[in-house]
């Protein structure tokens, strides 16, 4: 096992974090948390690098399909009515697509974070998926409000500001994925933490 001090998790600022001046904000808020960042990098991202990043498997974009169905339930709207159709994923394939157009819209900040159970740590500074539903205090609840409900009706994905791994096996993927097979890791002690 690694040092669990050496745990990593990749995060991106989405197109509205940027477009928003948020990227200062959140990296403050991972740092000011003791994560470490290792790497860092603004980029433009291409439609076949998203693509490539997003799973493709028949069960994530089921997933997706779901958190539209649940908020439809949530607030009584006809899923058959907003998507033309309630098969979850149908609706998912549709979200997909627009996940595409939506982070390839602006250049996007890519990081590694370092530290103790960074994985966790990182998706709970960022908040749940549905920006309307996360508490303040998180990246998301703080500075978005969006919804499924909104998103799909103007035909786009949820903007919600940042990504970050779901897991440290995702995480492991991402990095490879987004800087290399021989990722350029910085290492150095940040005081107080590492000492
Ligand atoms: P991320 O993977 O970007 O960190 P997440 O893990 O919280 O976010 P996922 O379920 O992996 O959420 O969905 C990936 C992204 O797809 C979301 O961050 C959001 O931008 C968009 N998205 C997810 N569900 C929906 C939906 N029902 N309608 C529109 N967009 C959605
Ligand atoms: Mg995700």
């Amino acid at each position: 096992m690694i040092n669990p001090k050496e745990e990593k998790t990749f995060v991106m600022v989405k197109p509205d974090g940027v477009k928003k001046g948020l990227i200062g904000e959140i990296i403050k808020r991972l740092e000011q948390r003791d994560l470490k960042i290792v790497a860092l990098q603004m980029f433009q991202p291409t439609k076949d690098e998203i693509d490539n990043h997003y799973p493709k498997d028949e069960q994530w974009v089921t997933r997706l399909g779901q958190k539209t169905k649940m908020t439809y339930e949530k607030y009584g709207y006809d899923a058959k009515k907003e998507m033309s159709t309630d098969n979850d994923f149908e609706i998912g394939q549709m979200v997909r697509e627009w996940l595409v157009d939506y982070m390839t819209s602006a250049p996007l900040i890519r990081m590694v974070i370092q530290g103790i159970h960074a994985v966790d740590v990182v998706r709970k500074i960022a908040g749940p998926t549905i920006p309307s539903v996360a508490d303040m205090g998180t990246i998301r609840g703080d500075f978005s409000i969006d919804s499924p409900l909104l998103a799909n009706r103007e035909k786009r994905a949820v903007m919600n500001l940042v990504h970050a791994s779901e897991t440290a096996e995702e995480a492991g993927q991402e990095i490879k994925h987004w800087f290399g097979e021989n990722p350029p890791i910085f290492d150095y002690k940040r005081f107080g933490v590492d000492n």
